[in-house]
This record gives structure tokens, C-alpha cells and sequence, in this order.
């Protein structure tokens, strides 16, 4: 039933991404919050968006980002990075804890990075704290703060002062996190065989693209997931594996939620998009770990998303500074992609070859990671929740230039790539961040707490 009030704003005119489909819906908004979505709102407003021939998703929710503040501002920074994800159509991030210096392993680190993108984020955050052999005394205070968990490392981080799990650690840590209520995430890497592989290769005197791929193989993944999901079967702990990047990665964690364990899985755009062929061409911009792998694995990939076994798309944005990717030497390359900007472009880009619907982007981008991690009123275009979300002109296409880029550093595998959908507009709890291409609101992001604690 339609009430009379005045709203703050009404979006008109659009194709709105629910999660039981896309509807033509007007949206109104009050204080932040989507108040009514019907085929017509007849109230007035004081403001309004003519939506006409737009989509309306849900603001993207990115719970796997680098940016890199406090500490390695030089490298991203909240300012910047989450600029680009607001350009990409983002409304809330969560930043992992490296690399920010010092990482967020204790209760001032995480103080003094909330206090930063309290300061200058344009998107809402959330933060993960780290799980380190040295912190386990920490994980408490780090859940009263309001971590949505804790993130370990399996393999060698790549950063001094965040070291690797061990396997002791890694059990005891979940048995920590399993008694806080709060899920454990692993970048699950086997490095027994990463390390051993790249001594063997380097001592060769090998230091190519090729070379480095082969250090890291699809089996490495495989055994770490299988690893951690028994821990967590042991432990009884919520387990989160980041960014999966073979169809059989995905496969054990499907295989074992199917037995009761709580696991799920995130998948990044760019193991979506690229390939090891692509890696050859473009070099450092495209170096991450685990590696971009075949062709073959990468379809394989799309048909686990396709099959529903891939709970939600994170971009795993990881920027440094670029004399850190200048490198003679492929294994002495920093590795990570920037890709903030451009997760939802890449999936639109595929939805119609893939046979991806709108929703289900929807629902990997934005529904199932709010609900995965507890990330109340967040997700949804449903009234009650937090108007958080983008318009998107499905009918034209957009080139990635240097120029369009609002990293702090203007490198990115994308550059060059034409995708489908152009983002003209980003609304952050229904105040507009990003419209045509610039910023235009002063930073507003809120902390965002997980809301219930389910013990
Ligand atoms: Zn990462």
C-alpha cells in the first residue's frame, strides 16, 4: 500500500535488480533508507532521479580488498581505492588486514585503520583482522572491535610482518574464532609445495612467466583448501576460502558443506577474465597468487558459478607502487592486481556468453556476502535496507583508459578492454557519491559492524 509521505528521493524510470529478478520499480528513499519499492510511488519527493532506460544493482559489497592504509598509503590508500570501487558502482568494502602497516593484528592497529577510512573512505567499510601464529591472544579484542573475522595466510604473504599460519596455529586460531563466533578466511596455498617448487625453478636459474606459473600449481590450492576445511571440521569454525581460482578448489569446499562443515568460497573477476596467455602478454599488471591459470580451468570456473557451487565475487584489489612490479626477475615482481573499478563491468561483460543472469550478479556481488558475513541492511534492494546501490547503462560500453582510473597508481591488467555497461551513478545509504565519471560528495563511509553474534 502506498503511503503519503515526502521522501528524500525517488529513482524513476528504472529496471531494478531484485533478488526474485528484474522489475521496472520506483525507489523511494528516506534518511538512508530504501523506504518503498512499487511499480509507482505516488508520493513527492524532495529530490529526484530520472532512471529511464538505467538498471538499478544493488551497491557492490567487495570483501577482499588491499587497500593498503594506513602505512603503505604510497601503494593505494582508502582515499583512492575506495574512489575506484565507487566509480565501479561499489557502496561497502572490507579491507583486508596486509597491507597496511603495521597489519591489523591487535586492537591499535585496527583503531588506527578504522580511524583512516573513517576519515576519507566514500563507501562503507568493513575490516577483517589478521590471524597470525603471534596473535592469537589478540582475536577477543579484535572480535569486540567488530572484525568480521579473522584472515591466515597459508602461504608466504609476501609482507615481513604478517607471517604464514602454521598448521598448529591455524587450528588453534580456529578453535579461537569458532568460540567468537566468527569465521576464519584463508588464502589457501600449500607452502610446502609453493616454496619447494620455487627453490627447485630458481635455483635452475629460472625467473620467467612460466617459470613462476609452474611454481605455483592448481595442486598447491587443492591441498591447502583440503587442509583448512579439515580444521575446520575439527574445530567446528566457520571457514571462508578467498579467492578460488580452479573448478576443483571450489569442488571440496561444495564437497564438504555438502558434510556439514561451514564453508564457502569467493572467486576473483580476474581468474574470470584472464588466462596464463594473457599473464604472458600483459606481465606484472597481471601477476597474482594463485596465478591466472588455463583457458580450460577458467571456463571450468564459470561453470562452477554457473552451477551455484561459488558463494560470492571479491576483487582481491592489491596495488603497490609500480617500481615494485619493475622487475627483471618474474618470482621478484610484486604480486597483485588492481581491479576495484572493474569487477561489475567484467561480469556483464561475460553474463550474456556465460548465461549469467542480472540477479545472480546481483547475489554474487552484493546479496550473499552481506549475508555471509553478517553485514545487516546491507545487499538488497528491499525496503528497510540501507539504499546502497548503482545505475548502470546496460546499453553502451566503456574502454578502460588510464585516465578513467581512480587508483593512486594508474596500472591496471584492464586498461585497453572494452566492457560492457557504463556506471553513470553510485548512491552510498542514498546520498550520490559518484555520478558521470567524478566523484562528488565528501567522504561519508561508516564502519560497519557483523550484527549478531550466532552462538
Ligand atoms: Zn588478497
Amino acid at each position: 500500500p502506498t503511503r503519503f509521505f515526502v521522501a528524500d528521493l525517488i529513482v524513476r524510470g528504472a529496471n531494478v535488480v531484485t533478488p526474485d529478478g528484474v522489475k521496472r520499480l520506483e525507489i523511494a528513499i528516506e534518511n538512508g533508507t530504501i523506504l518503498e519499492l512499487a511499480p509507482t510511488v505516488t508520493s513527492k519527493a524532495k529530490e529526484e532521479i530520472n532512471a529511464e532506460g538505467l538498471h538499478v544493482f544493488p551497491g557492490l559489497i567487495d570483501v577482499h580488498v588491499h587497500f593498503n592504509e594506513p602505512g603503505r598509503t604510497e601503494w593505494e590508500g582508502i582515499k583512492t581505492g575506495s574512489s575506484a570501487f565507487a566509480a565501479g558502482g561499489g557502496t561497502l568494502y572490507v579491507d583486508m588486514p596486509l597491507n597496511s602497516s603495521p597489519p591489523v593484528l591487535n586492537k591499535e592497529s585496527f583503531l588506527a585503520k578504522q580511524q583512516a577510512a573513517e576519515a576519507s573512505s566514500h563507501t562503507d567499510f568493513a575490516l577483517w583482522g589478521g590471524l597470525t601464529p603471534d596473535n592469537l591472544e589478540n582475536l577477543s579484542d579484535l572480535a569486540e572491535l567488530g572484525v568480521i573475522g579473522f584472515k591466515a595466510f597459508m602461504s608466504n604473504s609476501g609482507i615481513e610482518d604478517f607471517k604464514a599460519i602454521d598448521d598448529l596455529s591455524l587450528y588453534e586460531g580456529m578453535k579461537k574464532a569458532a568460540k567468537l563466533g566468527l569465521p576464519v578466511a584463508v588464502h589457501a596455498e600449500s607452502e610446502a609445495i609453493t616454496s619447494a617448487l620455487t627453490k627447485q625453478i630458481r635455483d635452475k636459474g629460472g625467473k620467467s612467466i612460466r617459470d613462476y606459473l609452474k611454481s605455483r600449481p592448481v595442486i598447491a590450492e587443492l591441498e591447502a583448501i583440503n587442509r583448512a576445511i579439515l580444521f575446520a571440521k575439527e574445530t567446528s569454525c566457520d571457514l571462508h576460502v578467498v579467492h578460488v581460482s580452479s573448478r576443483r578448489g571450489v569442488a571440496l569446499v561444495t564437497e564438504a558443506r555438502k558434510h556439514g562443515v561451514r564453508v564457502t568460497c569467493e572467486t576473483c573477476p580476474h581468474y574470470l577474465h584472464l588466462t596464463e596467455d594473457d599473464l604472458e602478454k600483459l606481465g606484472a599488471v597481471a601477476k597474482c597468487a594463485p596465478p591466472l591459470r588455463s583457458d580450460k580451468e577458467r571456463l571450468e570456473l564459470w561453470q562452477s558459478i554457473l552451477r551455484g557451487e561459488v558463494d560470492l565475487i571479491a576483487s582481491d584489489h592489491s596495488p603497490s607502487s609500480p617500481d615494485l612490479k619493475d622487475r627483471d626477475n618474474f618470482f621478484e615482481v610484486w604480486g597483485g592486481i588492481s581491479g576495484v573499478q572493474s569487477s561489475l563491468q567484467i561480469l556483464l561483460t561475460h553474463a550474456n556468453e556465460q548465461g549469467l543472469s542480472l540477479q545472480t550478479i546481483a547475489a554474487l556481488t552484493a546479496q550473499n556476502s552481506a549475508e555471509r558475513f553478517r553485514l545487516a541492511n546491507k545487499g538488497r534492494l528491499e525496503p528497510g535496507y540501507d539504499a546502497d546501490l548503482t545505475l548502470i547503462d546496460l546499453d553502451s560500453s566503456e574502454t578502460l583508459t588510464k585516465e578513467k582510473i581512480f587508483y593512486r597508481h594508474q596500472q591496471s591488467p584492464y586498461v585497453g578492454q572494452t566492457f560492457k555497461g557504463v556506471i553513470k551513478q553510485t548512491l552510498v545509504r542514498g546520498q550520490t557519491v559518484f555520478k558521470d565519471g567524478k566523484i562528488v560528495a565528501k567522504p561519508l563511509g561508516r564502519f560497519i559492524k557483523p550484527r549478531y553474534k550466532h552462538l
